[in-house]
C-alpha cells in the first residue's frame, strides 16, 4: 500500500501514519520528497483495510499497489538499482560477465579455470561447492574446502566469487568467503532461506525457479528485500516447457518484462537455459541484445571430464570468443562490457 501525504504534512502526521502501519504488523518505508511524503506499507497488507489510513489526518490518498511485490517494483523505485561489486557495477551501463565451472572439483581445477576466465575477460568467478543434484548419489560438492579454493582463486585473480548457498545453516560459514550468494532455481521458493538471505548484507544472485512465473519470482525476491538486503540480482536461467530439444527454454521475454517491472538488475544464464555449449554463445548474445545487465556462464578447462554440467560448459577458448561477440552486441545496444584493468591500454 502507498499512503500519499498532503503536501507540507507535518512530521507528527507522518509519524502517526507510520505508527498505524506498524501496529498492523506492516513495515513502513517513507520517501521524503521536497514537498510531499509518500509512505510505503509493506507486508501482508492484503488483510489491512486501506480505509484505516484514509481516515488519518494529512493523508490525501491511499493506493493499493496492484503489484504485490512492492520493494522489487519500479512503481516504488523508478531508477535502476546499481550495486557495486568488487571492481565493477551491476545494473548500470556496463554488462559484467560471471564465469567459472558448475562445481569446484579440486584446487588445481578452480585455479586454472579462474586464471583462464580472467584472461578472457570475466569480471567475477562462479563455482558451486554445495550442489543441488537430482540424484543423492551424484557429487554433492566439496563444501568448505571448495570455498577455500575459491578464496585462493580470488586472491590470485582479483575476481569476486559467486557461490550457491543451499541451506540456512550454511550462510554464516559461507559469508566469510563469498562476495555474492547464489540462490539456486530449486530454492527459489525456499522461504526460510530467502528470509535468512534477507538478514545478510551480502548480494544475492537470485535464480528464477524452473517452473516459476515472473510474478512468483518477484514475490520471492521480495522476501530478501523486505529483510533489508537490497542487493538482489535477478537471473533468468530457463524454464521448463514442452520443448525437449534443449535442457530448458530460455525465456528471453523475461528480460525486457523484468526490466519493465523491477528496478533490480537482470542477468541471463545461457548455460542452464540451453544445457548445451553449442547454443550458449548465441543465447548470451540474444540476452544482451534484449537488455540483460550481465551474463553468468559455465566454463571448464576440460568439459568432457567435468563432474557436473560438462555438456553445457564452454572451453576457455570458446568463452573468449563469446566475450568478443557479446561485447559487439553490447555496443550495438549502447552498453559496454566492464572495463577491467586487463583491458586498459589494449588497442
Ligand atoms: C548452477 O548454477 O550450477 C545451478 C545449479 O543453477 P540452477 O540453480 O539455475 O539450476
Ligand atoms: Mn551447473
Amino acid at each position: 500500500m502507498m499512503i500519499i501525504m498532503r503536501p507540507g504534512a507535518p512530521r507528527e502526521q507522518i509519524d502517526a501514519v507510520i505508527a498505524v502501519i506498524e501496529k498492523n504488523h506492516l513495515s513502513s518505508h517513507p520517501i521524503f520528497g521536497m514537498e510531499q511524503t509518500i509512505i510505503g506499507a509493506v507486508g501482508d497488507g492484503h488483510y489491512v483495510a486501506k480505509e484505516i489510513f484514509e481516515a488519518l489526518p494529512g493523508v490525501i490518498e491511499v493506493q493499493r499497489i496492484s503489484k504485490p511485490y512492492k520493494l522489487a517494483s519500479r512503481q516504488f523505485h523508478e531508477q535502476d538499482s546499481v550495486f557495486q561489486l568488487d571492481g565493477f557495477n551491476v545494473g548500470g551501463n556496463e554488462v559484467p560477465i560471471i564465469a567459472g565451472p558448475c562445481s569446484v572439483e579440486s584446487r588445481e581445477q578452480i585455479l586454472e579455470i579462474a586464471q583462464a576466465v580472467k584472461e578472457a575477460g570475466a569480471n567475477a568467478l562462479r563455482g558451486g561447492v554445495f550442489k543441488p543434484r537430482t540424484s543423492p548419489y551424484s557429487f554433492q560438492g566439496l563444501g568448505e574446502e571448495g570455498l577455500e579454493y575459491m578464496a585462493e582463486a580470488r586472491e590470485q585473480t582479483g575476481l569476486p566469487i559467486v557461490v550457491e548457498v543451499m541451506a540456512v545453516s550454511q550462510i554464516k560459514m559461507m559469508e566469510k568467503y563469498v562476495d555474492v550468494f547464489q540462490l539456486g532455481a530449486r530454492n527459489m521458493q525456499n522461504f526460510n532461506l530467502l528470509r535468512a538471505l534477507g538478514e545478510t548484507r551480502t548480494p544475492v544472485l537470485f535464480k528464477r525457479g524452473m517452473s516459476a512465473t515472473i510474478e512468483e519470482m518477484l514475490m520471492a525476491s521480495e522476501y530478501i528485500l523486505s529483510g533489508g538486503n537490497n542487493h538482489v540480482i535477478l537471473c533468468e536461467r530457463g524454464i521448463r516447457t514442452f520443448e525437449t530439444a534443449t535442457r530448458n527454454t530460455t525465456d528471453i521475454n523475461a528480460i525486457p518484462v523484468l526490466k519493465k517491472l523491477t528496478h533490480l538488475p537482470v542477468i541471463l544464464d545461457p548455460s542452464h537455459s540451453t544445457g548445451d555449449s553449442e547454443f550458449v554463445s548465441a543465447v548470451a548474445r540474444a540476452g544482451v541484445a534484449a537488455g540483460a545487465d550481465g551474463i553468468i556462464v559455465e566454463v571448464h578447462h576440460d568439459p568432457a571430464h567435468a563432474i557436473s554440467d560438462g555438456k553445457q560448459s564452454l572451453t576457455p577458448e570458446s568463452f573468449a570468443k563469446m566475450v568478443k561477440q557479446v561485447k559487439a552486441v553490447a555496443e550495438a545496444v549502447d552498453r559496454k562490457l566492464v572495463e577491467s584493468p586487463l583491458h586498459v591500454g589494449e588497442g
